[in-house]
């Protein structure tokens, strides 16, 4: 089912509130000049009405209710399940990732992030008050065909599927997942400073990174993986690396190191970084997570 009528009516509940939030603005100014006005009449040898003072604590108090730092207090985090259930190889940088995550979604104010490495919340009803799933996964998760079922329909009804790194080097047996986040790992013939070209400077995951970047982290290689299926938003300069390792196996010298795709009515990004500790401590990776999520949540 989707959760699109609510969230449209969530959308203009917050639409009324900013219009009146914005007509009690007008009050507020309005309300300085009678409050000026008040100081200047309690010395009045006649004093102030009760009435109107009264009247002026109540639009006091609905101007500080109703302020914008208020209004920001009152918007429901976005619910994100972040899976990090490793049934191949375990990546040491999982319990940093989970508390990066969940410190970035803070920030944002708009992401509440539970971790956990268990899959039995892969359910209809156990995904319902998420808006996200984020894997970062290895090998055959152990769900079964149902929960399969239950995480391609919640993707499908809207919500968003963000894969970070190895998120790629999972599920090769199920091939309905390969084609939802768009390829498979194939190695990593580098793991050193490479060059990154940003092929889509306007995306809310990328806008933040310039022309070009350099970073340090291990490098992936995709197979079953065509840029024509999905919208690549960030690959690897060439030029920065050696293509005559054993390794490296894509003739189109193609390396696709993010990108993004609608899967049904829902959205799904992912990168290929993330295997280093510093590139978690990296703003500008943790700042592409959260224009991700803004980009795949629609918030
Ligand atoms: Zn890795």
């Amino acid at each position: 089912m989707s959760d699109q009528p609510q969230r449209r009516r969530g959308a203009e509940t917050s639409q009324r509130r900013i219009r009146s939030a914005s007509s009690l603005r007008l009050c507020a100014s309005a309300s300085k000049t009678r409050s000026r006005f008040s100081q200047r009449s309690v010395v009045e040898p006649l004093g102030y009405p009760h009435h109107r003072l009264r009247f002026l604590l109540i639009v006091a108090i609905a101007i500080a209710l109703l302020s914008p730092m208020s209004i920001r207090g009152t918007v429901t985090k976005r619910k994100i399940l972040y899976v990090t259930h490793s049934a191949g190889f375990k990546h040491s940088v999982l319990p940093l990732s989970q508390q990066i995550l969940k410190e970035i979604g803070d920030r944002s104010g708009l992401f509440e992030v539970t971790s956990t490495e268990d899959l039995s919340a892969i359910t209809d009803e156990g995904l319902k008050p998420y808006a996200a799933i984020v894997f970062y996964t290895t090998g055959e998760l152990p769900i079964t065909d149902e929960q399969k079922n239950a995480l391609m329909d919640f993707i499908k009804s809207g919500k968003a599927f963000i894969g970070i790194h190895s998120a790629t080097d999972t599920f090769y047996k199920w091939a309905e997942y390969g084609e939802m986040i768009g390829g498979y790992f194939d190695q990593h013939p580098w793991h050193q400073e490479v060059a990154v070209k940003v092929e889509d400077r306007k995306h809310p995951a990328t806008r933040h990174l310039g022309q070009s970047f350099k970073i340090t982290d291990e490098i992936y290689q995709f197979k079953q993986w065509d840029r024509g299926k999905v919208h690549v938003l960030l690959s690897l300069d060439v030029n920065s690396v050696d293509l005559t390792k054993p390794n490296v196996h894509r003739t189109d010298k193609d390396f696709a190191l993010a990108w993004c795709r609608e899967y049904g009515r829902g959205r799904v990004f992912y990168t290929a970084l993330g295997h280093r500790t510093e590139v978690w401590k990296d703003e500008r990776f943790q700042q592409m997570l959260i224009g991700a999520l803004r980009w795949a949540t629609r918030s």
